[in-house]
């Protein structure tokens, strides 16, 4: 007896597109025998369909109009892999109200209007699934919103940008400066012409909001993400941390913290010095990885590539089998209702940080500096100097206990008041036992 077909709508053949489609056509049989489902990509929309896309695709598959798919009748599922936010988010909202199944990789339409789409999804009564829109090719998605149910998380921290962890892991490996390793970063393909997305953590932004989403069941955008990026890290930054037993990695942070009228949700991204000993500081060039706290299930980590066309089509083909599954069966997998999010006001993190000044080598400047510190109620851990130029000027660096930020933002205000201080270099935070190191 021939297996049920199921018919594939693809909005976009890109790298993602032709990956998922030939990953597909190698593992038909396989799904075949698993799920007693066949299915067959019967429809795919791209902005030239006069290009060659080197997969093997049916006759007249190919269009440029992606709206005819979704409405098609002859289309049971749909996968959008076509990226941005229009058409995107209309196109994926027409077929959930159709009664289509969608799979998407789309962290920036997640990011900004997942709580509008999850809501779609559960009211039209099917799965929307996203596993690839966080760290690629790395099932994590999936765990967090089933095997960690029960699970009271209370952080996730991630290296979820393979660009920034290739220039990172090039700075502290081979002593590269920033410029130096971007440019061979974009030399390799692991970073775009226009690398501001990546090196300035908007990417890593949408990621960690769909994460906290769906870690804590809260509406998380990417507009209440705290972020910084890596461009300010210099070679000194990297040289301290190797010293001092840490690596800088790009981390994007979502935790539940107290705040005076119950749980908030913090979320971040920014540079961290990690300790070398964390399982996150072995985690080198453009991979990714997810480091989940739980209270009863206490540390996990998921490793892998983050990005690339065939990890995702992994992740991509993962979910679509799972969706056609539930299809048939009349099912649906559902993230829940989703509460307002109670989001932590950026300067109310608690952290340690590192700390770098250009000052007056002269008697009394670290007095000084020392004691607007301690004025402003944020204590030092460490302190050293890096031996005094002939221009009479010395570089000082600092690590302090952890603080609240608006204390530490007050500190280097008033830092930079002091005639003794010439600049104030970065502002690095770093991982203490209390964040899980
Ligand atoms: P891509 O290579 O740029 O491919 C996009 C595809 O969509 C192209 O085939 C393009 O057609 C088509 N397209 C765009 N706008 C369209 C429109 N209005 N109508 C019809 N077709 C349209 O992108 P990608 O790298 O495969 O990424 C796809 C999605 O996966 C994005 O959301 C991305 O964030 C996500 N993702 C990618 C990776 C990765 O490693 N690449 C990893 C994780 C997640 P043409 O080919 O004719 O231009």
């Amino acid at each position: 007896m021939n297996a049920p077909v199921v018919r594939v709508g693809v909005l976009g053949c890109g790298t993602v597109g032709s990956s998922l489609i030939s990953l597909l056509q190698r593992q038909r049989a396989t799904i075949g025998s698993r799920t007693g489902l066949e299915l067959e990509v019967t429809r795919v929309a791209v902005r030239d369909a006069s290009r060659s896309r080197g997969v093997d695709l049916p006759a007249g598959a190919l269009t440029t109009d992606a709206a005819s798919i979704v409405s098609d009748p002859d289309v049971d599922v749909v996968v959008e892999l076509m990226g941005g936010v229009e058409p995107a988010r209309t196109l994926v909202l027409e077929a959930l109200a159709a009664g289509k199944p969608v799979v998407t990789a789309n962290k920036a339409l997640l990011a900004a209007h997942g709580p509008e789409l999850f809501a779609a999804a559960s009211a039209a009564g099917v799965d929307l699934l996203f596993e690839a829109a966080v760290a690629g090719g790395i099932p994590f998605v999936r765990p967090l919103r089933e095997s960690l149910l029960g699970e009271p998380v209370h952080r996730v921290m991630g290296i979820v940008n393979g660009t920034t962890n290739f220039i990172l892991t090039r700075m502290t490996e081979a002593g590269a400066d920033y410029a130096e390793a971007l440019a061979e970063a974009q030399a390799l393909g692991f970073a775009e012409a226009d690398p501001t997305a990546d090196v300035e953590g908007h990417d890593a932004a949408a990621k960690i909001a769909i994460v906290a989403t769906i870690a804590f069941g809260a509406a998380v955008t990417a507009d209440d993400v705290v972020v910084e990026g890596i461009s300010g890290i210099t070679a000194a930054d990297i040289a301290f941390a190797a010293r001092h037993g840490f690596v800088v990695k790009l981390l994007a942070v979502a935790e539940l913290t107290d705040g005076a009228d119950g749980p908030q949700i913090g979320v971040r991204v920014n540079p961290v010095l990690v300790p070398e000993t964390h399982p996150l500081a072995s985690v080198r060039e453009s991979f990714n990885a997810v480091f989940v706290q739980g209270d009863a299930v206490g540390d996990l980590m998921f490793y892998g590539r983050g990005a690339g066309g065939d990890p995702t089509a992994s992740a991509v083909l993962g979910d679509l089998v799972d969706a056609v599954v539930n299809l048939r069966r009349g099912a649906h997998a559902t993230i829940g209702g989703l509460e307002p999010a109670r989001i932590r006001p950026a300067d109310e993190g608690v952290a340690a940080h590192y700390l770098s000044l250009q000052a007056a080598d002269r008697p009394g400047v670290l007095a000084a500096v020392a004691g607007v510190f301690g004025e402003h109620g944020v204590s030092i851990a460490s302190m050293e100097q890096e031996g005094a130029g002939t221009d009479g000027e010395a570089r000082i660096e600092f690590v302090t206990h952890r603080a609240v930020e608006r204390d530490l933002r007050a500190t280097l205000t008033a830092l930079r008041d002091l005639d003794a201080v010439h600049s104030v270099g970065s502002v690095v935070q770093v991982l203490t036992e209390e964040e899980g190191s």
